[in-house]
């Protein structure tokens, strides 16, 4: 069959990833004072990357025999067997938007994805069919012809789990022939998504997405596997920045440990960004990490005040040991990017000022300030779906007030991100630290190339 992978979304300044937040989605619209606009920019050129289940439902595709193209636009002219529409809350009218003009033009259209899953009546509604669960695991044995298609039921209720290792490897020549996905922040030239693991046990699945895509269980990729997967990139579309997308990349230490060996094994140099729970990390951890190139780590802090973060069901470490590990990780050459949310349910102005305090106090390479948002789906939403103030799905950017919080108005929200954005990365002491830390790069990549040049 031919089909088509069509990603759309709707034209912004800022950056949109569907694939970030649990595949829900994120728009990065930090505020509109000075720094955030600045960040938006930065972001919007340096980070782009699609969803790693469409890549991964690509390489179950190509596998079949299937002829699969990627596209971010829609043209008429050219026919296919199928169109395959992956979902999110961050473009979710723009999704509809296509599905009726695909609809209109007699197509067939699946979607796909974790918010269809969870909220799949607007898709079926506009036209298409709907697959609940993990799409790859259905597409994995999808050797059906066209005639087929019109056997398809409404709702594909696809549940079935199978071993991460028996996966295809992600058909990342499809998008590359479309364009180069690219994390500047860990290193130069195209940058792709993995995985090692699926799902997330933790408690804070009370207001997270990761869970609902994934499970609670966790699921593991042998570390060979992993190791492969990025061996087999390497050498055919000479990728070396790696992006892991698990929810906690350190859930099992030991997985964790031993994908980091085989790695260093493997005498390959690759760069590598992952996210972590600081409660997992201990000294030792963090030197085989940094060993096997790991240079960037995201960790979610959330809130400064252990009230808030208790009172969402967070699962934190002490804000000593967070300071702590943070400080150890940059001391060893790992940055640190640091997540904090405004508008947790139980935060206020006085709370979140506190917390820009402590993130100024943690000094991470890195900082991120978002909103906090009910999604739909997560067990937290029953509590908001009737204070829910906006009208459509894509105000769900993470950046936006969407529904009437006790402590907090709408504009309020924007100038305390613009303030916070402001406070972190105008401070004098983050300014020097970043320029040391450029400074030690521009050393380290002389070093490495007077290295190479002697061997
Ligand atoms: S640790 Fe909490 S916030 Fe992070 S993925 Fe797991 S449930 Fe979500």
């Amino acid at each position: 069959m031919n089909i088509l992978i069509l990603d759309v979304y709707p034209k912004t300044t800022y950056r949109i990833s569907k694939d970030q937040n649990g595949a829900y989605g994120t728009a990065n619209n930090y505020g509109d004072g000075f720094v955030a606009q600045i960040l938006k920019r930065i972001v919007k050129k340096s980070i782009d990357f699609p969803q790693l289940f469409v890549v991964q439902t690509c390489g179950e595709l190509m596998n079949l025999g299937h002829e699969v193209d990627y596209s971010t636009e829609l043209d008429l002219n050219k026919d296919y067997d199928l169109y395959i529409l992956p979902s999110s809350i961050v473009c979710h009218e723009t999704e509809l938007e296509y599905i009726k003009l695909l609809k209109k033009n007699n197509k067939k259209i699946i979607v796909i994805g974790p918010f269809a899953t969870s909220n799949f009546q607007p898709y079926l509604n506009a036209g298409a069919h709907v697959i609940k669960g993990e799409p790859e695991m259905f597409f994995h044995k999808f050797d059906k012809t066209v005639n087929d298609l019109n056997d398809l039921p409404a709702i594909i209720e696809n549940f079935t789990i199978f071993p991460l290792d028996e996966l295809n490897f992600p058909g990342w020549e499809v998008i590359f022939k479309k364009y180069t996905p690219q994390m500047k922040f860990i290193g130069r030239g195209a940058a792709i998504t993995i995985n090692s693991s699926r799902g997330c046990p933790y408690s804070c699945q009370y207001y997270c997405v990761y869970p609902l895509q994934q499970g609670r269980k966790l699921r593991l990729k042998s570390p060979e596997r992993v190791v492969e997967e990025m061996i087999h990139f390497k050498k055919n579309l000479n990728v070396s920045n790696f992006l892991f997308r698990d929810p906690v990349f350190t859930l099992d230490k030991n997985h964790t440990e031993a994908i980091c060996k085989e790695i260093i094994k493997s005498k390959y140099k690759f760069k590598i960004c992952v996210e972590v729970h600081l409660k997992n990390i201990d000294e030792n951890l963090a030197k085989i990490m940094k060993e096997s190139g790991i240079n960037l780590m995201y960790v979610g802090i959330e809130s400064g005040d252990e009230e808030v973060r208790d009172d969402a069901n967070r699962t934190s470490e002490s804000n000593f040991n967070q300071v702590t590990k943070v400080k150890f990780l940059e001391k060893l050459g790992i940055r640190v990017k640091a997540m904090y949310i405004l508008g947790l349910p139980k935060d206020t102005s006085r709370t979140f000022k506190q917390t820009v305090k402590y993130a100024k106090k943690i000094k991470s390479s890195y900082a991120q300030f978002s909103v906090f948002t009910p999604y739909p789906g997560t067990p937290i939403y029953n509590e908001y779906k009737d204070k829910i103030n906006v009208k459509y799905f894509e105000n769900f950017t993470q950046w936006e007030l969407v529904f009437d919080h006790p402590n907090f108005k709408t504009r309020e929200v924007t100038d305390l991100l613009n303030y916070a954005y402001k406070e972190y990365y105008l401070n004098p002491k983050w300014i020097i630290k970043f320029i040391l830390d450029r400074i030690k790069d521009i050393y380290e990549g002389i070093n490495n190339r007077l290295f190479r040049f002697s061997r």
